[in-house]
């Protein structure tokens, strides 16, 4: 008999043990027991190929009767043509030339997968599938099937789905008894299997509903998993020493607060006045600020610096790019004045100094910036990840903050925070809203605040999208906006996905499996055109394009990361101060550039960007008092999802309802992250989306457990597997490095 720990290969024999580790990683029993299906299929529910209605999702039994493998762009595209007596369809997988080897001619299987075509002929891209072992007459084996939920598995390499079924049943035939980590009380609660019950029926379920209800018991245990790992993180923060940090009632903060141009919005002064209480506490803040492009956070931001400033500390506020570090320079010198320039004759003597570090920054000045980073003189410390590094060294850090979260992984708000004596205080501010689950389960170790109003005086912005399949000469109406935008004295942006045209950069252009597995699972088909990247707009095509044709007479400039830093620079400040009109660039202007001026976006190709992306984009418009207008360009189909998601985002400008779509869109793949990725264990079925209520209800429990048992001494099986689930996020977090 074998418990959960035991190798594989005790049970299942050398050879197939070894596939499942080369294949998967696995090693013990439980690895395999957790390789779950990805859906069960019944006899009943099978189609006849000719009754397929393209974008159904269906399941076919059907013989392989030709295969052929052709390449394109580098890419390898096994095409696979079967049938089932009613027609034939092709099956389509990139990149994985090795399926040749199970799916033979003569082969049949059932098929399962979203009707698709391509150039007018019906197919199944990348469908999942169960073959038929060899020697099982078919009508033998599908009369066994039928009326059986019959597992999907994730295959993969030698290990087809039946394959994995079969090792997987032979390992829950000798399956001991098991102990339970989730407390007996809690699964009653919910009316939960055991363990050992939820393996067999997730994987051998006699009924729908059995391999429901193990699922879910199974989910709710990795999202009560993590609750617990992130209750006691939270626990673990509360216990570090933090030194507080008070506003006086006349120092920096009064004094610049008198200066400011306008008065704070009730958000603003409510999260001022959270951020002032948690950095009187002897423990660090923790906190996540967001809110939308343009709602204030910067302000919020600077006032919590110059907080600490009064007190001897000093604030470093990081950046993900070097545009944004400079932009941020530049506007906290500009909000702060002589405020900034302490120790100089133009200085306040209230005052504190700025400090700007980045990696292009030329050696001198990345001395003197060093320096005065050591001796205390900088106050405010303005960087990139360059701060990040080793010879930076700062005199007191009392505060960190972190713009743009998604960008920054968690090692390097580490990394930052090793710099302090004492932890600093921590705040982190995001334009990409977050639904509350997801704030709950991703950042379940930061109090979260939420800016949900803009300064009165924004202006609206408008979005439209501009099909250019169906409606061409829209374009060309476009660019006349842009004349007529700048005709008015106000100014453009016109952003494309790539920096260069396909043939001048090839290398940079190939699209990965990853990408193709993303269309896949959004349920995009997947064009040859797409493979090279052929037709995507780039900035140096465009930027001269539109300079010598549909734009010509005006200002016109491109900006990409590929520019070096003192031309980004020097194009940044001459759209800033309006020389240049129309900025032709890539998503560097993503975030917080500020050009109130500016009125006008086309974002071209912009089926290619996310929905949080477009969203962050056309914040740039409508900054100042002009409207805003945003033109999303696009060949994607009427009715195809890239169209949907473009209209989703044409139609609110509700930053949360945006970010949902875009969630559930990209499948949260990287919303639970480095969790979530690889062979690991303990969060496989979890969807921070699809199982908001099961993460509220664990979060309840969690708390509950918790408070009554902060070390879980009364759950010794659930401690140990919360501490599980600890070490394989800290040795994630060692791999990286
Ligand atoms: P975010 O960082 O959230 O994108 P910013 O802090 O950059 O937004 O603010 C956008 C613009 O609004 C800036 O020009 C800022 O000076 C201005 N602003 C901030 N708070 C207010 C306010 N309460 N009233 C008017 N303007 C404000
Ligand atoms: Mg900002």
């Amino acid at each position: 008999m074998a418990v959960l720990e035991d190798p594989l290969k005790k049970v299942l024999g050398d050879r197939t043990a070894q596939a499942l580790t080369k294949t998967f990683g696995m090693k013990t029993v439980e690895d395999l027991l957790r390789h779950y299906p990805r859906r069960y299929v019944t006899r009943g529910e099978m189609s006849d190929i000719s009754k397929l209605i393209e974008g159904d999702e269906v399941t076919i039994l059907a013989e392989v009767k030709a295969v052929k493998i052709r390449r394109a762009n580098g890419r390898v595209i096994l095409d696979v043509h079967v049938g089932d007596g009613s027609d034939t369809m092709s099956l389509t997988f990139f990149n994985q030339a090795w399926r040749e080897k199970e799916l033979k001619v003569g082969v049949t299987g059932m098929f399962a997968g979203k009707v698709g075509s391509f150039k007018g002929v019906r197919q199944l891209s990348h469908p999942d599938y169960q073959l038929i072992p060899d020697g099982n007459d078919v009508d033998s084996a599908v009369d066994d099937f039928a009326g059986k939920y019959l597992p999907v598995y994730p295959a993969g390499g030698k290990l087809p789905s039946w394959k994995l079924e079969q090792s997987i049943g032979i390992v829950l035939d000798s399956l001991d008894e098991i102990p339970d980590y989730l407390p007996r009380e809690i699964a009653d609660e919910f009316g939960y299997p055991t363990l050992r019950e939820a393996f067999f029926a997730i994987h051998k379920p006699k009924s729908r509903e059995e391999a429901e209800v193990a699922r879910e018991r199974l989910t709710f245990d990795e999202a009560m998993l993590l609750q617990l790992l992130l209750a006691q993180r939270r626990a673990e923060l509360r216990a570090l020493q933090a030194t507080p940090r008070s506003i006086s009632t006349n120092g920096l903060v009064s004094i610049f607060e008198s200066r400011l141009p306008f008065k704070y919005t009730s958000g603003q002064i409510e999260i001022n006045s959270e951020i002032e209480m948690d950095m009187k506490q002897a423990h660090p803040m923790h906190r996540l600020l967001q809110g939308e492009v343009g709602s204030g956070k910067t302000v919020i931001a600077l006032r919590a610096m110059l907080s600490v400033i009064e007190s001897g500390g000093q604030a470093a506020l990081l950046a993900p790019t070097e545009v944004l570090a400079q932009q941020h320079f530049k506007t906290i010198s500009k909000l702060l004045g002589d405020l900034a320039l302490a120790g100089t004759l133009e200085g306040n003597g209230e005052g504190t100094q700025l400090a700007l570090l980045t990696g292009s920054l030329p050696t001198n000045l990345k001395k003197d910036s060093l320096s005065r980073i050591a001796n205390g003189e900088a106050g405010i410390v303005i960087g990139t990840h360059a701060l990040l590094s080793e010879g930076v060294e700062f005199n007191d850090l009392a505060l960190v903050v972190v713009d743009e979260q998604h960008r920054f992984g968690v090692e390097q708000r580490d990394a930052l925070r090793m710099k302090a004596k004492l932890p600093p205080h921590l705040l982190v501010m995001t334009a990409t809203p977050i639904p509350r689950t997801v704030a709950m389960t991703i950042f379940g170790d930061l109090d979260v605040s939420t800016l949900r109003q803009l300064p009165s005086g924004r202006s609206p912005i408008t979005t439209h999208v501009i099909p250019v399949l169906e409606k061409p000469h829209y374009l060309d109406r476009a660019w006349e906006r842009i004349k007529e935008e700048v005709g008015k004295k106000h100014q453009a942006y016109i952003v494309a996905p790539r920096i260069t045209a396909p043939e001048v950069d090839e290398s940079k252009n190939k699209i990965t499996q990853a990408d193709i597995d993303m269309a896949r699972l959004m349920g995009d088909e997947i064009t040859s055109e797409e493979l090279n990247g052929e037709g995507m707009v780039s900035v140096e095509e465009l930027a001269p394009r539109l300079a010598t044709g549909a734009l010509k007479g005006l200002k016109l400039a491109p900006l990409h990361g590929k520019q070096s830093a003192e031309l980004k620079e020097e194009t940044m400040a001459a759209f800033s101060s309006g020389e240049i009109e129309v900025l032709v660039s890539t998503t560097v202007i993503e975030v917080g550039v500020d050009v109130p001026n500016a009125s006008m976006m086309v974002i071209m190709d912009a089926d290619r960007f996310g929905v949080s992306q477009l969203h962050q984009l056309r914040g740039r418009v409508g900054r100042g008092s002009v409207p805003g207008l945003c033109l999303l360009v696009t060949a994607a189909e009427e009715g195809s999802p890239a169209m949907e998601r473009l209209t989703a985002v044409a139609g609110t400008l509700d930053g949360f309802e945006l970010s949902r779509i875009d969630l559930d869109q990209r499948r949260e793949g990287d919303v639970l992250g480095r969790a979530q990725s690889g062979t690991k264990s303990h969060l496989r079925l979890l969807r921070v989306l699809r199982d908001e209520d099961l993460i509220e209800k664990a979060r309840s429990v969690s708390l509950r457990l918790i408070e009554d048992d902060p070390t879980l001494s009364s759950f010794p099986t659930l401690a140990h597997e919360v501490s599980l689930l600890k070490a394989e996020e800290s040795s994630e977090f060692l791999d990286k490095g």
